[in-house]
């Protein structure tokens, strides 16, 4: 099972690009996305919508203490930072574990998030973003098979068209 924790979530600034974890944790595979920094209800409404109407049973919650959530969570940690070992090096390894917490960072992450993770791994040494970052991480664990992924109780569908858009109605 793979979980992902997004670190410092602020209302105001980081709205979509929460938004955007959960929606690529969900997509590429990962069971649920926990969150600190402030709660925010209307993320989790977002997320839980999305959830419901496109299936699989993805989940959202709000860890208020970062740090003993880490501590004792059942599994390997990865933390993706640009200052880490290149995923290359590591994915193998990592790929034998079977329960993971892939930690994203904000603005600041605190230097013990470097200390409390199994892994610390980079996705490229430049700066980019933690939802391009999550979704080559869970791309390379899952070794694609993302593309296959099917959401059970999904309300909606879709149906790969060369051209337009068609949308199954699966009903309630
Ligand atoms: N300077 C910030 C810091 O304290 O690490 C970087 C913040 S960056 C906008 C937000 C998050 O994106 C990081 O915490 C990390 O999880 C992810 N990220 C950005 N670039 C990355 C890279 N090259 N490799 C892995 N993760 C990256």
């Amino acid at each position: 099972m793979v979980f992902v924790l997004r670190l410092n979530h602020r209302i105001f600034r980081d709205k979509r690009i929460s938004t955007h974890c959960a929606l690529v944790a969900r997509a590429f595979g990962a069971e649920k996305v926990f969150y600190s920094g402030e709660r925010d209800k209307k993320l989790e409404e977002s997320v839980k919508k999305t959830a419901n109407k496109w299936g699989g049973g993805f989940g959202i919650e709000y860890v208020r203490n970062w740090k003993s959530f880490v501590e004792g969570f059942p599994g390997k940690k990865i933390h993706l930072t640009m200052y880490g070992i290149p995923l290359p090096e590591k994915i193998r390894e990592i790929r034998k574990e079977k329960n993971i917490l892939v930690i994203v960072g904000g603005e600041k992450v605190p230097s013990e998030v470097y200390k409390l993770s199994d892994w610390n791994v980079s996705i490229t040494l430049q700066p980019h973003s933690e939802v391009a970052a999550l979704a080559v991480f869970l791309h390379e664990y899952f070794q694609g098979k993302e593309f296959r992924k099917k959401f059970k109780n999904a309300k909606v569908s879709v149906v790969p068209q060369e051209r337009g858009k068609k949308v199954l109605d699966l009903g309630e």
